[in-house]
């Protein structure tokens, strides 16, 4: 039988706090034991805010899809996302075609500025927060 190493203060504060996750981006976070039932705090790593409710100490990141881990999105809702996003440009060459007056270079002009867009939100996804 081993005897139990005497606890210093900082190993008991360490216990008497409660670590949560953070639902955007599944950083470990400690809550103090003062922190009343709702209260708000912020994440330190994507600065995401969020209350002390159950369902944020109740939340575990490894739990979710692996997909939505990281890419924030289930697989079915990225890509059906980004796939009805898309569908405005389809309808627009398609009603250009069937008036007769489809131009490439105004098709080219109008589509690519919303597609640069899309890629300008993909490369920062990673680095926002939720909205919500
Ligand atoms: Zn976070």
């Amino acid at each position: 039988m081993v005897a139990a190493a005497p606890r210093g203060a900082a190993s008991e504060a360490r216990d008497r706090m409660q670590i949560i996750d953070c639902s955007c981006c599944g950083s470990a976070l400690a809550l103090p034991e003062g922190l009343q039932e709702g209260g708000a705090f912020a994440c330190s790593r994507c600065g995401m805010a969020l209350r002390n409710v159950a369902a944020a100490r109740d939340f575990r990141w490894e739990a979710q899809d692996h997909s939505l881990r990281k890419h924030g999105a289930t697989r079915g809702n990225l890509w059906g996302g980004l796939v009805g996003s898309l569908m405005w440009l389809v309808v627009l060459a398609v009603l250009m075609l069937l008036r007769g007056r489809f131009a490439l270079g105004l098709f080219v002009a109008i589509a690519a500025p919303y597609l640069l867009l899309l890629a300008g939100l993909r490369v920062s996804r990673p680095r926002r927060p939720a909205v919500l």
